[in-house]
């Protein structure tokens, strides 16, 4: 296994992104008369039609309110429910079901740990490390905890190639470290930090912390595996793993969760409920008050079962090859300035790019026009942006249905964009 915990036993097979594209209905729209190149899957995915399917049946035969009926249709969506739990608990490797919660999306799950781990644990004086390179949803939870209880906020700073700086983390790793919160891919660098090695030097040098992974960027790309990563919590989204918006997840330790106070309280997480007193769930109803997102849990096993059934190996094989040759292409092409690792090795299909003297708005207008999506902005990471002295950048981001002709495209693209500018 490498470095960055993605090791295989066997090598592969290959995608063929051609033949999936068929799977996406959305793939054979046009865009200003052009083929959409949809290059903005860090965002978000678009969804096979099994999933779309997946959510018509239920809604067409299977929808009810969940855990409390006992008739019939409740109790087959209550399984349908749990069965999609069993597959995410299946897909990161889980050691127990009770510690996978369905949140609203990775947003929700990193502020659901700050809120009801962190206030329970993280006291005044303590320690709270996080990297320069967060997105705001695993930055801002952790900056209002520490302020809240009176912590303190360090951040891991980034080698002058935009990797996690090791040396910087083991220099941080002193006094009352709780909590390390840190990204598995950045969203804007693309590089994938090496989780297992960060976690051993966590335990070795703080061993009160615990590792909160934010596994939006990971997750979706490649195969994750929280016992081979040793983190205590992972967050993701089913958004931008083909599957529904308004589903995303929380694992967490049960033992961390069980001593862990409620996020949200009324319906359906309690034990019981008298006038002046109440008693919590146990796990997972603990954490999911009120009627959960049914439907989108269902969907989102439907986009495990899809994604499943491709391997995540080879999605992942597929993304390292279009993000070796965007790399490349783009290296080729004066006045472009690729942000983050220079080495394809270990970087997901990410790639956040500038174009000298061409606003990055401009840019993913120009490319609209041509029927390609990318994205432009701070990419909810504006202290990441400020730190590397960057203005807003250009972001194109692969998934399983593109293709290297879709990259020729990108790169055309711009260099009409630079024609246009003159
Ligand atoms: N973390 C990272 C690294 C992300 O890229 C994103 C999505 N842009 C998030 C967290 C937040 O995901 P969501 O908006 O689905 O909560």
């Amino acid at each position: 296994m490498r470095a960055n915990g993605i090791g295989y036993s066997t090598p592969p097979a290959r995608l063929d992104p051609a033949a999936l594209r068929a799977d996406f209905p959305i793939l054979v729209r046009e865009i200003n008369g052009h083929p959409l190149a949809y290059l903005d899957n860090a965002a978000s995915a678009q969804k096979p039609r099994c999933v779309i399917e997946a959510l018509t049946r239920f809604y067409s035969h299977g929808y009810s309110s969940i855990h409390r009926g006992v008739h019939t249709l409740s109790e087959e969506a209550t399984a349908a429910y749990e069965s999609a739990r069993d597959a995410v608990t299946a897909f990161i490797n889980a050691p127990d079901r009770r510690g996978v919660i369905f949140t609203r999306n990775a947003t929700e799950a990193l502020n659901l740990v700050a809120a009801a781990w962190g206030r329970a644990n993280v006291g005044p004086g303590d320690r709270i490390l996080v990297t320069e390179m967060e997105h705001h949803s695993n930055l801002l939870p952790w900056r209002r905890l520490a302020q809240e209880v009176g912590a303190e906020l360090d951040y891991i700073p980034i080698t002058d190639d935009g990797r996690l700086d090791l040396d910087g983390l083991v220099r941080r790793l002193t006094g009352p470290v709780k909590l390390v919160a840190l990204t598995h891919v950045s969203n804007v660098l693309g590089v994938v930090n090496p989780i297992p090695e960060i976690a051993a030097l966590v335990r070795e040098r703080a061993a009160a912390a615990r590792i909160v992974v934010d596994g939006a960027q990971s997750v979706p790309h490649l195969p994750v595996d929280v016992q081979a990563l040793d983190c205590d919590f992972l967050a993701f989204s089913g958004h931008k793993m083909c599957g529904p918006t308004g589903i995303g997840v929380l694992y967490g330790l049960p033992e961390l969760l069980k001593e862990a106070p409620p996020f949200l309280v009324g319906g359906g997480m309690i034990g019981r409920v008298e006038r002046a007193e109440a008693t919590w769930a146990d796990l997972p109803a603990r954490f999911e008050a009120g009627t959960p997102a049914i439907a989108e849990a269902v969907g989102l096993g439907a986009a495990i079962a899809y994604l499943g059934e491709i391997g995540m190996a080879a999605i992942w094989a597929h993304e390292q090859e279009l993000v070796a040759y965007a790399l490349e292409q783009l290296r080729g092409l004066p006045g472009v300035r690729v942000i983050g690792p220079t080495e394809p090795r270990d970087r997901a299909g990410v790639v956040a790019f500038t174009v000298a003297a061409i606003h990055p708005h401009d840019l993913a207008f120009i490319l609209d026009q041509e029927g390609i999506a990318i994205r432009a902005g701070f990419h909810c990471a504006q202290p990441l942006h400020e730190g590397l002295g960057l203005g807003p950048t250009a972001r194109a981001s692969f998934y399983l249905y593109n293709t290297l002709t879709e990259v020729d495209r990108l790169v055309a693209g711009i260099e009409r964009a630079q024609a246009l500018f003159g």
